[in-house]
């Protein structure tokens, strides 16, 4: 196995309550609570994917959604390679703060950052925000696109692998 040892820092940013903290519960342990406390700040948790053909060290920041914390997203995005924007696809309103935070990435966050849109909570049967919308959404604007279900687990760890994959290892 080459490149061992490469190490991703990743962030994930969205609205509260879309499921940033499952997704990552999910990806990491694969479990889910329905229960899930509200992150406080930011959060970070390490994870070793194996990919084909390398190790990928995945060092995962989960924001708090709310606006209160707002100011403190940069210190985390700074610095991260790929940027996690989620939204909840039963709530318009996360998908309008979503575009917010891609903005915000693409203006402010580290050169080359890549992007992953992910449409949460799939499971749920009212869609509000039509999945081809979503898509050409981040197609118009150079974004990788997921809908996942950290319920499931449906798309999740694809997610991570698809970011890992088109990022830029450097060790
Ligand atoms: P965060 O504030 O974005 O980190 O969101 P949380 O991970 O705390 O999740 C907020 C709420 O949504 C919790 O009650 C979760 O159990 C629930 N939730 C998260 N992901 C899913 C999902 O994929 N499907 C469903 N039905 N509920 C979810």
């Amino acid at each position: 196995m080459n490149n061992s040892g490469v190490q991703l820092k990743l962030v994930l940013l969205g609205d509260s309550a879309v499921g940033k903290s499952s997704i990552v519960l999910r990806f990491c342990k694969n479990q889910f609570s329905d229960e899930a406390e509200p992150t406080i700040g930011a959060s970070f948790i390490n994870h070793d994917l194996e990919l084909e053909e390398s190790e990928v060290k995945l060092q995962i920041w989960d924001t708090a959604g709310q606006e209160r914390f707002h100011s403190l997203a940069p210190m985390y995005y700074r610095g991260a390679k790929g940027a996690v924007i989620v939204y909840d696809v039963t709530n318009i309103e996360s998908f309008e703060r979503a575009k917010d935070w891609v903005k915000e990435i693409q203006e402010k966050g580290s050169q080359n950052a890549k992007i992953a849109l992910v449409g949460n909570k799939i499971d749920l049967d009212e869609y509000r925000v039509e999945t081809e919308v979503a898509e050409k959404y981040a197609t118009e604007n150079g974004l990788l696109f997921f809908e996942a279900s950290a319920k499931t687990g449906i798309g999740i760890s694809e997610i991570f692998v698809g970011l890992s994959k088109v990022l830029p290892k450097t060790p």
